[in-house]
């Protein structure tokens, strides 16, 4: 933007009447930002930088100014998915559907679905998706097209797409082809990736295995070797359903930290999504590693189950706030995680409350995700990503703590502004980089044009009755 600036001082100041930088500070009223080339160069009372020329100003008035929103574990591209999955047969559409509809998909698919992702991603605030999906460049290129801050890695699996685990109803488990040629092929091609992206200003390049039960010991070493040698962080499913210990007791390890640790793979380099089926002695290794987790709580009460977060906490582990696939709305998704971490958790344990819900979705997502010394405050030195909320709306009028008025409150649709790297991509009510028209409607019909593909796997499946025939693109 610096050649916007002309005479100015600076290229950006957003003036808000409040401020919650998630720093030291606290809450400032009558606040202010200056931007300098994407970096924030004051933040503080509106005051102190009263004398400074912008290119631009966005005076927010009766609103509010956070870090932007750190989405710890996504799938931007599974927008694609819609909403296929109902509660009715959630494994069987899982096992027998989806998971094969998968192999349906190609790069220009989930480019389109990424792009309406990562749309919805901003429009609610959050300025950085840190995100797992096949077709890894698909999803680079639709996060510097829609302008938002990505961790992105290749998902590596030892199967062939065409070939996915297969389902038994009866028993309730699932049975692999083992093919480590693909998983071999699958991480050529991340770091392969790895190195194209490495060093943008965007794009954080990751190695993204997808699970310990969907990758041999061997499998899991090379990864964890790979991420080693490119400097880059290793963001895999940890703990996430009992099928995954079920794996790990047939290897002879009760747990999947136990495994994972024992096997070399756990490091600081590790963010891991979940953390449901972990004992007290498991988050002791884990916090004792340095793993960083991502707590996902609607996704994980779609599974029926939820990780044991306050210990998680209390044991030092640093955890970042994500939604996993679908919706993108975190704060939409704090107060039903707020209301059931407490509910579950020991009745000793510290209770979750608003001021840990909005660290983990910001600071210490930020630094989860490995962005730390970027993002995640708003103070000097760091790159401006930020988020102005409207708390002229009826269901914010009375703010009496900023902070508890967004966790509980708040939603996606308060966002008046979204600021990623200094440049403004969201802004009442329109994204300001992209043909919004026509990124509803190539994800709408690559959407269609995956089903039509898949239509023979749908037929005769939990899915079928479900399906409605619109859906396929047929008027
Ligand atoms: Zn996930």
């Amino acid at each position: 933007m610096s050649g916007r600036r002309g005479q100015a001082d600076v290229d950006l100041i957003v003036r808000a009447d409040r401020m919650v930088p998630m720093t030291s500070e606290g809450v400032v009223d009558d606040a202010a930002v200056c931007v300098r080339d994407g970096e924030i160069v004051y933040a503080g009372p509106a005051a102190g930088c009263a004398s400074l020329r912008a290119g631009r100003v966005v005076e927010a008035g009766d609103a509010v100014l956070i870090p932007g929103l750190v989405n710890a574990h996504t799938h931007v591209g599974d927008h694609i998915y819609g909403t296929m999955v109902d509660e009715a047969d959630v494994s069987e559409s899982l096992y027998e559907v989806i998971f094969p509809l998968a192999g349906k998909l190609d790069h220009d698919l989930l480019h389109a679905a990424a792009r309406v992702g990562m749309w919805d991603a901003v429009r609610c605030g959050v300025t950085t998706v840190c995100d797992q999906n096949m077709y890894a460049e698909a999803t680079a290129q639709a996060a510097t097209e829609v302008g938002i801050r990505a961790v992105v890695a290749e998902k590596v699996v030892e199967y062939r797409m065409d070939s996915t685990p297969s389902f038994d109803r009866g028993s309730r488990t699932y049975a692999m082809t083992w093919d480590r040629a693909e998983a071999e092929r699958l991480l050529a091609l991340g770091v392969e990736f790895a190195e194209r992206w490495r060093g943008h200003p965007l794009v954080s390049p990751a190695i993204g295995p997808l699970a310990a039960d969907h990758l041999s010991t061997d499998m899991l070493r090379e990864c964890a070797r790979a991420a080693d040698s490119l400097g880059v962080k290793l963001v895999p499913h940890i703990a996430q359903t009992e099928a995954e210990g079920a794996e790990l007791r047939r290897r002879g390890y009760e747990g999947s930290i136990r495994y994972l640790d024992a096997i070399g793979f756990l490091s600081p380099a590790v963010h891991a999504a979940h953390m449901v089926f972990v004992d007290d002695e498991e988050i002791a290794i884990a916090a004792d590693r340095g793993i960083s987790m991502s707590f996902n709580p609607l996704s994980m009460l779609s599974c029926r189950c939820f990780p044991p977060i306050q210990r998680e906490l209390a044991a030092g582990i640093r955890s970042g706030f994500g939604t996993d696939a679908f919706s993108m709305d975190m704060l939409a998704d704090m107060r039903p995680a707020i209301y059931v971490a407490n509910l579950l958790g020991d009745a000793d344990a510290a209770p979750l409350g608003a001021h840990d819900l909005l660290r983990m979705a910001t600071v210490e997502g930020a630094q989860a995700v490995g962005l730390g010394d970027q993002i995640g405050t708003i103070e000097p030195g760091k790159r401006a990503d930020l988020v102005v909320l409207d708390l002229h709306d009826p269901r914010l009028m009375q703010v009496s703590n900023v902070v508890e008025t967004l966790a509980y409150y708040a939603s996606g649709r308060n966002v008046t502004h979204t600021i990623v790297d200094g440049n403004v991509v969201y802004e009442g009510g329109e994204a300001a980089l992209f043909d919004e028209d026509e990124v509803l409607d190539a994800g709408r019909d690559g959407a269609a044009e995956w089903l039509r593909r898949g239509r023979g796997l749908i037929g005769g499946s939990a899915l079928a009755d479900r399906v409605d025939q619109r859906a396929y693109g047929v008027p």
